[in-house]
């Protein structure tokens, strides 16, 4: 015979519960104290200095649009910083024409920490690659020329590797995900394709999750956060619009998860980081989107436009680290509250 009797089975069951209930209520003859609520870990620094260096070192690889030797050290460079950092780092490389050309091979990167971790997962992105034309400039010879996107590409990736040391040292108490996008900036207006033609590697991820990834609840994206304000107002700029370094709530994210954007510009409010604007901004088609899309949580922190946007001024002396500061000191405040 194999196994229990059926009546045996509830025998053995009643013994063993009534020998568990009664376990709590002998011995000392008090129950044990209630544990005391997690505390959250200590919050690092956010290293501005260190960041804009990390905005710097992109720039000096040259600009990073699809194809491009600089698009090939880049992504070699940031997988090379992610790894000794983070539990895990997932290459999802896949193939994509875009608007202005293709197909290309491109590689989202995402490093995963804090994975054992209880509580609700954060994703924090940022695209990598730069826009292979200055279609923006005011002078119509530079148009054809490929951006170097200290401030579209670079900043973003910058504030994000800072947060990856700062996880790397203090391990997070909710998983966090870090998410470099490839592919976002070769759109063209008017392309016909999904998102204009912006955003192919975001897309890409949020419709085809890595099954060794847990899926986020939050999705926050960062894209030019960079600008220098001071010398903007000192200098001027090309057309003298947006020279503030300004964020505004993106309406497509603050419309569809408004909680979520709340509680990140709540955060910038305590920190004193007044670059944050509880007023609405414009609607931006960037990264967040394909995730709003899928059905995520998800919001964008954008200055847009910036003066020297899609520009061959798009370099790092129109950038600041007390701007990088203000958006990553945000983000960590956020994770770290718990
Ligand atoms: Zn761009």
């Amino acid at each position: 015979m194999t196994g229990f009797d059926p009546r045996t089975r509830w025998l053995v069951l009643l013994v063993f519960g009534c020998l568990a209930a009664g376990c709590t209520s002998c011995g000392s003859g008090s129950s044990p104290a209630p544990l005391p609520p997690p505390v959250p870990p200590e919050r690092p620094a956010f290293d501005e200095a260190h960041a804009f260096a990390d905005l710097e070192q992109q720039v000096a690889f040259g600009p990073r649009n699809p194809g491009s030797q600089g698009h090939q050290d880049c992504l070699a460079w940031l997988v090379h910083q992610l790894r000794p950092l983070a539990d895990l780092v997932v290459q999802q490389d896949f193939q994509a024409a875009t608007p202005m050309g293709g197909p290309y091979g491109f590689t989202n990167v995402i490093a995963l920490f804090g994975q054992d971790q209880p509580g609700e997962v954060w994703l924090l992105g940022a695209h990598w690659d730069t826009r292979p034309v200055a279609d923006e400039d005011p002078d119509p010879a530079n148009r054809g020329t490929a951006i170097l996107g200290a401030n579209d590409g670079a900043s973003g990736v910058a504030v994000l590797l800072e947060i990856a040391r700062a996880l790397g040292e203090v391990p997070p108490p909710c998983p966090v995900l870090l998410a470099f996008f490839d592919a976002e900036d070769s759109g063209i207006s008017g392309s016909g394709m999904p998102y204009m033609g912006f955003c192919i590697g975001s897309a890409y991820l949020a419709d085809d999750w890595p099954t060794e990834l847990p899926r986020p609840e939050k999705v926050v994206v960062v894209d030019l956060v960079g600008q220098d304000e001071e010398h903007n107002l000192r200098v001027g700029t090309p057309n003298g619009s947006n020279d503030r370094f300004d964020l505004p709530y993106e309406r497509y994210g603050q419309t569809a998860a408004p909680g979520l954007a709340n509680e990140v510009w709540t955060a910038a409010e305590v920190l004193g980081h007044d670059a944050f604007k509880r007023r609405a901004g414009p609607y931006v088609i960037d990264d967040h989107k394909p995730f709003l899309d899928a059905g995520y949580d998800a919001i964008d922190i954008i200055d847009f436009p910036p003066p020297e946007w899609h520009t061959v001024d798009d370099t790092p002396e129109h950038c600041s680290p007390d701007s990088l500061l203000q958006v990553g000191d945000t983000l960590l405040e956020v994770i770290y509250a718990g």
